[in-house]
């Protein structure tokens, strides 16, 4: 957990190619969505505000049932708020929460820098060390890179709106199983503390 841009997706790679677990990030099961579902999700998703519960539970609950996430999972994105986490804590048992810090002006900085892969989905920052190595070309697959409709300045705002108000209650919830990082560090350093003390 962790207010946008505090380098969830980022930091969920790592950890899931370190400890051999699925990665499931929820935006991304929603942007991944087609036909006339991903005409109403994009209405929700836009402007920064939360699909529905029901909707992002159910298609939660088909994914971590698939054989990849026998051996466990990490999830990103998930839960946003405690209608969620309640739901959540029926579905399945969570060992840890991980909660990246990140204060709001620099959540602001980060996210005007971002760009995502259109292509494969990987995300770049262009004001940090996250860059990709040719301008506006993904490293990875050589795809064009693009701005989220969502990152415009407004929805980001919005977002992070919601964080406070409807996501961040949710560690009180999980209180013994919270660890506490420091996002404002680089991206070695946090995976770095993350593996200190998640192991
Ligand atoms: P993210 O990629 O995690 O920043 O999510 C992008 C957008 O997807 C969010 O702003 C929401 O509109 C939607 N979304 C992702 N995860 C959830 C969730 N758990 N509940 C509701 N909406 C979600």
């Amino acid at each position: 957990m962790g207010p946008q841009g505090c380098g969830k997706g980022t930091q969920a790679k790592i950890l899931s190619k370190r400890l051999g677990i699925c990665h499931i990030s929820t935006g991304d099961l929603l942007r991944n969505a087609e036909g006339d579902l991903k005409k109403e999700l994009d209405e929700y998703m836009n402007s920064g505000k939360l699909v529905p519960d029901e909707l992002i539970v159910k298609i939660l609950k088909e994914r971590i049932q698939e054989a990849d996430c026998n051996e466990g999972f990490i999830l990103d994105g998930f839960p946003r708020n405690l209608n969620q986490a309640n739901l959540l804590k029926n579905i399945v048992d969570i060992d840890k929460i991980v909660e990246i810090g990140l204060s709001d002006e620099e959540a602001v900085k980060r996210i005007s820098g971002r760009v995502n892969c259109k292509m494969c989905g990987e995300s770049y920052n262009t004001l940090t060390d996250a860059h990709p190595k040719i301008e506006g070309k993904c490293d990875s697959c050589g795809g064009e890179l693009f701005r989220r409709a969502d990152d415009s300045e407004e929805a980001v705002k919005k977002r992070l709106e919601i964080y406070h108000s409807e996501t961040e209650p949710i560690l009180d919830l999980y209180k013994d199983e919270v660890v506490r990082i420091n996002g404002e560090q680089s991206i070695d350093s946090i995976a770095k503390e993350i593996e200190e003390k998640v192991g």
